[in-house]
């Protein structure tokens, strides 16, 4: 039986009316803070969400190449199987990111995971097929604290429910916290999580997709994917909001870094 006849008339009414009298209200763009009819981005901010125009760029991590080398890849392995991204982090991606992580706008979660399903599936799935299951990067105990909820864990379940594909929170924890990357210059973040996921669920012989919502140096990525595959993965693609740009034309700041602002209490 359909599972919406068991739900009284006049609840689903009440629910379509407040998705219509949502619609109707003038709300602010989370991009530029301008009145819009309805939600979501303003037409200017649906066309700036997007990359920086630099390319080419390398075919693993997305990163523009500088001199012909990927500044990341090019000193290690790549962080994972493939990398997709949504968009670049800058402007108005950047604005919804800080929005979102920083500010705990957490009503942002289904805009981002929208545009990065869209990314996803513009991608195609890998050869070997989709992933098995979405797993977030655990998040920091004390940021967990402070924001109240785990901005890629958030992600990865509304995207896991979307795609139809099963989320396993549990199956990467953290063993220790470590530095706070933004205490850390470049040099000392590409290892700094080493040692410090460990994998508390088996994912023998499965597909895995790794969510986190800023991909800066790669370097968490790389752990989960260390450990994903020690504990069987054979294949583990990361999915991420937007990545960083540390090198070229459109390279963010030091104060603009996702890695490097404080997180405020909330
Ligand atoms: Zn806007
Ligand atoms: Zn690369």
């Amino acid at each position: 039986m359909n599972p919406s006849l068991l739900i009284p008339e006049p609840i689903i009414m009440l629910h379509l009316f407040r998705a219509r009298w949502r619609d109707l209200i003038p709300a602010e763009c989370p991009g530029c803070a301008r009145r819009v009819s309805g939600q979501g981005l303003c037409p200017a901010c649906r066309g700036a969400l997007g990359r920086c125009p630099s390319v080419p760029r390398c075919a693993w991590c997305q990163h523009p190449l500088v001199q012909g080398r990927c500044p990341d890849c090019s000193r290690a392995a790549p962080a994972c199987d493939r990398i997709v991204s949504a968009f670049d982090y800058l402007g108005v991606g950047q604005r919804l990111i800080q929005a979102y992580k920083l500010q705990g706008q957490l009503s942002l979660a289904s805009l981002l995971v929208q545009e990065l399903e869209t990314a996803i599936l513009a991608a195609g799935w890998a050869a070997a097929g989709p992933p098995q299951c979405i797993v977030p990067v655990p998040a920091r105990a004390a940021a967990l604290r402070q924001r109240g909820f785990s901005p890629p864990a958030e992600v990865a379940r509304q995207l896991a429910r979307r795609l139809g594909i099963p989320y396993r929170l549990g199956a990467l924890r953290r063993l220790h916290e470590g530095p706070r990357q933004a205490a850390l210059p470049r040099s000392a973040r590409l290892t700094s999580q080493q040692g410090l996921l460990a994998s508390a669920s088996p994912v023998d012989g499965l597909r895995v997709a790794v969510v986190d919502d800023v991909m800066t140096t790669g370097a968490t990525l790389m752990a989960c994917r260390a450990v994903l595959v020690e504990a069987g993965a054979v294949q583990v693609e990361a999915w991420v909001l937007a990545r960083a740009l540390q090198f070229g034309p459109c390279s963010i700041s030091s104060s603009s870094n996702p890695k490097s602002r404080p997180t405020p209490a909330m």
